[in-house]
């Protein structure tokens, strides 16, 4: 069927950090291309920019070639006229016009299926992620395993120099040493103020 006849969709794959979105996302493109349909993979991540190549890659060390991109507004104009399955990955970083993108291209009979982060360190919703999953067809919703308890995980945990971020804390650090783990919502720590034992490990 082409593109124009056929109904397209928005698919969404969401989840914590280590929760197998980029693993998830890599079968769904695996099993486009042995269906044989034409399928274009972005990358919103402008730290893996590395000569126009970026690659989706799992923790598990699979890895599948990207485009890289810095807004919705370049992935409209790269998409090609017979693209049929388009993957986007890191798509917590995309800005507002993603969501017009999608709809458009779902409208024009392309399977759309962004990956992303769910939530920021502090368990807020992370960028466009939370509309985009309203207005898809299709939520998958992944969880990871929490460090520190063995739950399932659905936060990020950012630590800074090994001790949990505060809410507040700049989201460039220069010369901190920061880290991420998935942890459950019991485990997740973000403390208001430095003194905030409560809340801190
Ligand atoms: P995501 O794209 O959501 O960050 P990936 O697909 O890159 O996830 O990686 C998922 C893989 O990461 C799992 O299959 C597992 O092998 C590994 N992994 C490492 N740490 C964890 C963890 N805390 N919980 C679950 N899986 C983990
Ligand atoms: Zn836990």
């Amino acid at each position: 069927m082409s593109p124009a006849t056929r109904s397209g969709t928005i698919e969404v794959i969401a989840g914590v950090m280590f929760s197998g979105k980029s693993e998830e996302l890599i079968r769904r493109i695996r099993r486009a291309l042995i269906a044989r349909l034409r399928v274009q993979v972005f990358k919103s991540h402008l730290d893996d920019r590395y000569g126009g190549v970026a690659v989706v890659s799992s923790h598990t060390g699979v890895q599948l070639e990207a485009t890289p991109v810095d807004s919705s507004a370049e992935i409209y104009k790269a998409v090609r006229d017979n693209t049929e399955l388009l993957a986007i990955d890191e798509a917590q970083f995309l800005d507002d016009g993603i969501i017009e993108v999608s709809t458009r291209l779902a409208e024009r009979g392309v399977r759309v299926v962004l990956a992303g982060i769910d939530t920021d360190f502090r368990g807020l919703p992370f960028g466009k992620m939370g509309e985009l999953m309203a207005i898809a067809e299709e939520v998958t919703k992944l969880r990871a395993i929490c460090v520190v308890c063995g739950d399932l995980a659905c936060r990020t945990q950012r630590l800074i120099n090994g001790r949990p971020a505060r809410f507040d804390s700049p989201l460039i650090m220069i010369g901190g040493c920061e880290s991420y783990e998935a942890r459950c919502r019991r485990c997740h720590r973000v403390p208001r103020h430095d003194d905030d034992q409560t809340r801190m490990l």
